[in-house]
């Protein structure tokens, strides 16, 4: 049987990586989610096993020394971390894998794994991704400001990355990641 494809979906919080692909998931019943560990606190309607797994800090350096992970990052002081078990067994089982990730973590999955296909998802300007980070109220000022500090360093590393998307309108975005995944089903 054919190997599933493995996507990385990066770029800097608040470009849109969620929304964008929560509609994709519901017009594609072929791609399988992975759901990521974090650190971080669950936010008001986050649940476990749900959005993420959240692991209490030693439990994930745990895993890092147990190499668990296929790639994992510190963001905003934070742990965040894809687990490599399900992804494989996801991959071997024909599913095409897509992971919604920062962009650390998306170049030790290039390096690992240079099949991967590597999609970055871009705001329209630096100002309309504040406007959507402060917009969403899901984090205090001063958080909001270190994840635009980490955004101007993810966005010098678009041109990294086999295709680059620009969410300006949503439909558009999930059009394009479309036209993307189709082009490799096709090969
Ligand atoms: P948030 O706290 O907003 O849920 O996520 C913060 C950032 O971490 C986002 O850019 C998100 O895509 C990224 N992220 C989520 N899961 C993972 C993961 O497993 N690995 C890495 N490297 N980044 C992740």
């Amino acid at each position: 049987m054919r190997k599933g494809t493995l996507y990385v979906v990066t770029g800097p919080s608040g470009a849109g990586k969620g929304t964008v692909l929560s509609r994709l998931r519901e017009e594609d019943g072929r791609l399988f989610y992975s759901i990521s560990a974090t650190t971080r606190a669950p936010r008001p309607g986050e649940a476990d096993g749900v959005q993420y797994y959240f692991l209490k800090k030693e439990d994930f350096e745990a895993k890092i020394g147990q190499n668990a992970f296929l790639e994992y990052a510190k963001y905003v002081d934070n742990y965040y971390g894809t687990l490599e078990a399900p992804v494989e067994e996801k991959l071997r089982e024909g599913f095409d894998v897509i992971l919604e990730i920062e962009v650390q973590g998306a170049m030790q999955v290039h390096e690992k794994r240079p099949d991967a296909v590597l999609v970055f998802l871009a705001p329209p300007s630096f100002d309309e991704l504040a406007r959507r980070l402060r917009g969403r109220g899901t984090e205090e000022e001063e958080k909001v400001q270190k994840r635009l500090e980490t955004a101007r360093q993810e966005l010098t590393c678009a041109e990294k990355f086999d295709y680059t998307v620009i969410n300006d309108e949503v439909e558009h975005a999930v059009d394009e990641l479309k036209k993307i995944i189709l082009s490799r089903r096709e090969a």
